[in-house]
């Protein structure tokens, strides 16, 4: 039997979802998070979480990346300024192949 997770959709609210459908990402300096695509709506979530909570995640079967945060900025381009940042998160939003976006 699949251990079911119980998460909250801003859209739907309250959602069950197994643990194949949850991703774990636990960060250096005790940085958690996880996320899910809603079984209702199917919009992908994210949130970060208390590090107690992410363990609990792994322990019940959910998938864990380790990660490590980058060593340096991009040495050639512009600083990321507000605008950019608005228009990165716009352009996620709307986009239904991110792989595909990201190859040049
Ligand atoms: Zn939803």
């Amino acid at each position: 039997m699949i251990a079911q997770i119980r998460a909250v959709c801003p859209d739907c609210g309250d959602v069950v979802v197994t643990v194949d459908d949850v991703d774990v990402l636990l960060w250096p300096a005790d940085v958690c998070s996880y996320s899910f695509r809603c079984p209702t709506c199917a919009g992908a979530n994210a949130k970060r979480c208390a590090s107690r909570v992410a363990h609990q995640l792994v322990e019940a079967g959910c998938r864990v990346t380790y990660c490590c945060w980058p060593d340096e900025p991009h040495p050639n381009g512009p600083p990321l300024d507000t605008d950019a940042l608005i228009d990165f998160a716009v352009a996620l939003h709307d986009c239904d192949d991110i792989v595909g976006a990201a190859t040049i």
